[in-house]
């Protein structure tokens, strides 16, 4: 009997270091090479995402249209299906009798709700993922996922001693597809016009920015530079093609400890070490949560005393606030889809401590608009600075003239991105509210 399969991808978008892949590959007679570029569900959230920001789109457009020329280079082409992920995969399995389902473990709620629901509605395939977007698998961690560590720094003190695997190599060959190339307009449609974005999405740009950054040696001084608020070279901008998985963080660090070796190792490169290692928390805290990712209490006891108040949502979004270091950052993100770590700080400091705005509507927009979403990272950094998620040491409020005076002290940045807005009031009051 013919092996026929379906390899669901979603934030791997890479034939380099795709263990799932690779496996798929060596078992299967014929494969599909699947994508639902679908929204993520609203039921376990207080909101969804909007419509996805044009520049978080166009980056996965190139990603995928970078995906599906690499796999023509193999005889075989990415089918992309604007439907929802089950109806899909439903109808393929009845068009080409698949026998096994193929995908990269994945920290999402909704994504895991999805592969168990496929799981349970189809008893006579064979399900296997295995984990591609983290730097260790489940079976390497020293701990069960039940005890990780609810301080990032207790568990980099475990971790730390553990080598990572090298990033393994693309499929030699694929098995073909059992159905012939289907144009997708997904693919086809190109949104690059309205586009002002420095990133080009896709594998083959992950491999080439990755190599340009440590050529340039930047990474020597990654820890003098990376509170910058602006521009391509005081961080790593990695975290784009991390994101969506067009590299892998396995291929990251082997790129770094090639610098270590080859050129220099210095507390800067250690430090790239270090976040890489903040992004792996987080996706283990996920992993281990679940939908407790998108609680108002998180993983605390209680609910945070804050609540929702439209107008500031929305002058906060078009960054027309009290607060000109956050309007500036605020149309940075709107106009690029990127925004440094410390500006993600600082207007998610001024989103729960200033505004008193519930921390899942932040959450939501940034979803919305980064063209580097990553759910476990934007959530768990979210629940972090709302007080609610790892390492609960309360509230972690900046105060933003001492953050302006200290990253940007001489207003560079706020004149550049217009921090300065015509606000008048906060919330608008009517006359009649006020006591006679
Ligand atoms: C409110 C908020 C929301 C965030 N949302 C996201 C998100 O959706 N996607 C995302 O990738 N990162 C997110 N981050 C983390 C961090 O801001 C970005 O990873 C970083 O700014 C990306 O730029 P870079 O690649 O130049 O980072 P660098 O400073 O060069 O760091 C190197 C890599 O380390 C990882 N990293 C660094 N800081 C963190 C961190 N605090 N948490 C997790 N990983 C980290 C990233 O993979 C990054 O690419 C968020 C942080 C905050 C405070």
């Amino acid at each position: 009997m013919l092996k026929i399969g379906i390899f669901l991808f979603s934030n791997d978008l890479r034939l380099e270091d795709n263990p799932a892949l690779a496996l798929a590959c060596r078992e299967m007679d014929k494969l599909v090479c699947l994508y639902c570029p679908s929204q993520p569900s609203t039921k376990t959230r207080v909101r969804g995402p909007g419509k996805l920001s044009h520049h978080r789109l166009h980056f996965l457009q190139q990603s995928l249209q970078t995906l599906d020329q690499n796999l023509h280079s193999q005889q075989q082409h990415l089918l992309v299906r604007e439907q929802p992920l089950l109806d899909a995969v439903a109808e393929l399995i009845t068009l080409h009798d698949v026998t096994h389902l193929y995908r990269s473990c994945n920290a999402g709620w909704y994504e895991n709700h999805e592969w168990n629901t496929l799981v349970s509605r189809y008893p006579g395939i064979v399900f296997q993922q295995k984990h591609s977007h983290t730097l260790f698998t489940q079976d390497e961690l020293p701990f069960e996922l039940s005890d990780l560590p609810t301080s990032f720094s207790k568990f980099r003190r475990l971790i730390e001693p553990i080598t990572a695997s090298p990033p393994t190599l693309r499929p030699p060959s694929m098995p073909p597809s059992p159905s012939p190339e289907v144009a997708s307009e997904f693919l086809k449609t190109n949104i690059h016009e309205k586009n002002s974005c420095t990133f080009e999405g896709g594998e083959n740009a992950g491999h080439q920015h990755l190599n340009s950054y440590f050529s340039q040696k930047l990474a020597s001084s990654y820890k003098l530079t990376r509170n910058g608020l602006d521009g391509m070279d005081y961080s790593t901008k990695f975290s784009p093609w991390l994101s969506n998985g067009c590299l892998s963080v396995r291929s990251v660090i082997a790129r770094l400890r090639d610098y270590e070796n080859d050129i220099e190792s210095n507390d800067s490169t250690y430090w790239i070490y270090f976040e890489l290692l903040w992004r792996e928390y987080y996706q283990w805290y996920a992993h281990k949560h679940q939908s407790a990712l998108f609680t108002f209490k998180g993983i605390s006891a209680s609910n945070p005393n804050t609540s929702f108040y439209p107008q500031r949502y929305q002058k906060w979004c078009h960054g027309n606030t009290p607060f000109p270091i956050i309007n500036a950052l605020m149309h940075q993100l709107n106009t690029t889809g990127y925004m440094s770590n410390r500006g993600r700080q600082l207007v998610a400091s001024c989103f729960v401590h200033e505004l008193n705005l519930d921390w899942r509507y932040g959450a939501s927009y940034m979803e919305q608009q980064l063209i580097d979403y990553d759910t476990a990272s934007n959530w768990g950094n979210w629940q972090y600075l709302a007080g609610v998620g790892a390492d609960p040491r309360g509230h972690r409020k900046f105060d933003l003239n001492k953050q302006t005076a200290t990253y940007d002290p001489q207003s560079e940045f706020i004149h550049r991105w217009q921090g300065h807005t015509k606000l008048v009031t906060l919330d608008s009051v009517d006359a009649s509210d006020w006591p006679i």
